[in-house]
């Protein structure tokens, strides 16, 4: 299973996302995004940083 934590990119959020791949997290992270830090949409940039911080848990 893959972990990531919100706030390795954005600053004091607490949101934890896991998923059994990056897609799946990616996914949860959007509508996270969209829901609680009103950005519209997830610029690539973020993406690759989401992607970069995104790990392996057991
Ligand atoms: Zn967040």
């Amino acid at each position: 299973m893959k972990e990531f934590f919100c706030g390795a990119v954005v600053p004091d959020c607490t949101a934890r996302f896991t998923g059994e791949s990056e897609e799946a997290i990616l996914a949860q992270v959007a509508r996270h995004a969209h829901d609680d830090h009103g950005m519209e949409h997830v610029p690539d940039s973020v993406v690759d940083e989401v992607r970069a911080q995104i790990h392996d848990v057991e």
